[in-house]
């Protein structure tokens, strides 16, 4: 009888690294994890330490393949799905990272951002990067080390570093310092990368004076990367993409106007806008969704900063709820329409209203209000800002959604799944599968050694739920108003 075959999915996340093993149907048959030690060496600063990252994620692989009795010859492809932008700059022959690797949250290269904005490069960096000037990028934080660390700059120039963000670390480490590559997907978050011409952008680093030999080599999402020796076998790596790219792409958003959208902590939203390339004018960001099967896909990007942590707050601060899904009993004992409205602008409002001023407010309160009408409305709040941020990539991408597919720690709510597809007015769908991110990632892999098309991948995906609009258009629409509304009376309020 033939072996059973197996792809292993890496997923190197912000908070632990995490290793999957799926089996040819695409089903999840292990998971091993290990959490991240988060340092925090000033107010701002985030880092993470490479080594352990490295660490975590081979034990992780070794744990879950000697647990399930598996033969290294049973694996047929390694995928990589990673924390983005976050930058780890090590030395090319030693394999010492220079410096820990720099969190995409960390904050300390702010004003050197302020400057590139001073320097009148906003439109120029929009237009080849697809992207706003942040500090969350790559580029900055590269700069950072170059110039805080003595003689990393001539060192580079020398040859003798190199950079990349963590899929390119552990592909480095994985490959045993043969191959330093990475997908378009992560490139295209580094704020250097030309994400039009698909190359490095030679302006954008003469102005941060980094040396183009320490940057690694832009391939395919699905490629044959390098192998991994494991018990004397070589196994393939064969995908690379970034946690939200690798999301959309197991959420199987292939064709244009398909969106997915993460209920975490905060949001990701993500809209699949094909070949081409569509800048926002509400401060979206465009990138690279993937490259496969000689395509490169595009996407707009919008996030929310509080959803998730919303709910944290009726739980940890108001301490109305016990647990987060108690939100949803609360939310059903409401059965008419809730005149409560809350706006959790609780560090400012991000898209399309771009007020780091706001802070949050409730509206609508009686005499009869409970505590059910503030949990409903927070809940509801999710949704508005969900609206509020389609509405806005719609428009910027000319297209319309039909659908959107979710996923992340809230959307088992079903209350706040059905309000969803209610404002969105598009059908909800929620996926048997909410590893959406480990599941773009082993995807990519098994297309890049050829086990999988893209079909196949569309035929395998199974759907738990899904909400379909059932308010009419004209409450709809009230509903939307009245929000719109309480976000206009949260706006400019600290000075
Ligand atoms: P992250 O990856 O950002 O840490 P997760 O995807 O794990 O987030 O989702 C956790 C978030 O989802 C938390 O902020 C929590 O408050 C929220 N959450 C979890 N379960 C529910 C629920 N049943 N209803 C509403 N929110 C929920």
């Amino acid at each position: 009888m033939q072996k059973k075959e197996y792809i292993i999915a890496l997923d190197q996340g912000t908070t632990s690294s995490r290793t999957a093993i799926l089996d040819k149907e695409g089903k999840i048959v292990a998971m091993s994890q290990k959490e991240l030690t988060q340092i925090f060496p000033q107010p701002g600063w985030v880092e993470h330490d490479p080594i352990e990252i490295l660490e975590a994620q081979i034990a992780t692989l070794k744990e879950v393949i000697s647990e399930q009795s598996i033969n290294a010859s049973q694996i047929v492809s390694i995928g990589i799905t990673n924390q983005r932008e976050t930058t780890v700059i090590w030395d090319k022959s030693t394999g010492k990272p220079i410096y820990n690797a720099i969190v995409w949250q960390d904050k300390r290269t702010v004003d050197k951002c302020n400057d590139l904005n001073k320097n009148g490069l906003a439109e120029y960096i929009k237009k080849t990067t697809g992207l706003v000037i942040d500090s969350y990028f790559s580029a900055t934080k590269i700069h950072w080390i170059l110039n805080n660390i003595k003689g990393a700059q001539d060192r580079a120039e020398k040859g003798d570093l190199l950079f990349g963000t963590i899929d390119t670390w552990l592909l480095w480490n994985l490959t045993d310092g043969k191959v330093h590559a990475t997908d378009y997907s992560n490139a295209s978050r580094t704020m250097l990368y030309n994400i039009e011409e698909l190359e490095w952008d030679t302006k954008l680093l003469n102005e941060l004076n980094i040396p183009e030999n320490i940057l690694p080599e832009v391939k395919p999402s699905s490629f044959l990367y390098g192998h991994y020796s494991y018990e004397g076998v070589q196994l393939p790596i064969s995908g690379i993409a970034g946690d939200q790219q690798a999301a959309l792409f197991g959420q199987a958003c292939f064709t244009k106007g398909e969106a997915k959208n993460t209920y975490g902590t905060g949001c990701f939203m993500l809209l699949n806008t094909g070949e081409d390339i569509e800048y926002s004018d509400n401060g979206l960001l465009t990138t690279i969704a993937w490259g496969v099967e000689d395509k490169v896909y595009y996407a707009l990007e919008g996030s929310v900063f509080v959803a998730g942590s919303a709910i944290q707050w009726l739980r940890d601060g108001l301490e109305v709820i016990k647990t987060a899904s108690d939100s949803e009993f609360f939310a059903n004992k409401i059965k008419g329409e809730n005149p409560v409205y809350v706006v959790p602008a609780f560090a400012g409002l991000g898209a399309p209203y771009w007020d780091m001023n706001a802070r949050g407010a409730v509206f609508g309160l009686t005499r009869d209000t409970g505590k059910e009408h503030l949990i409903k409305a927070t809940l509801d709040s999710l949704a508005y800002r969900v609206k509020d941020v389609l509405s806005v990539m719609q428009k910027d991408s000319k297209t319309k959604l039909t659908s959107l597919k979710v996923d992340g720690g809230a959307c088992v709510n079903n209350t706040l799944m059905q309000f969803q597809a209610d404002i969105l007015n598009v059908i909800v769908q929620r996926p048997e599968i909410i590893e959406t991110t480990l599941m773009g990632a082993a995807y990519l892999a098994g297309i890049g050694v050829g086990i999988w098309n893209l079909e196949d991948i569309e035929n395998n995906r199974k759907l738990s739920s899904e909400f379909s609009p059932s308010i009419t258009e004209e409450k709809r629409l009230n509903l939307y108003k009245k929000w719109q509304k309480a976000v206009e009376r949260t706006k400019d309020w600290i000075d």
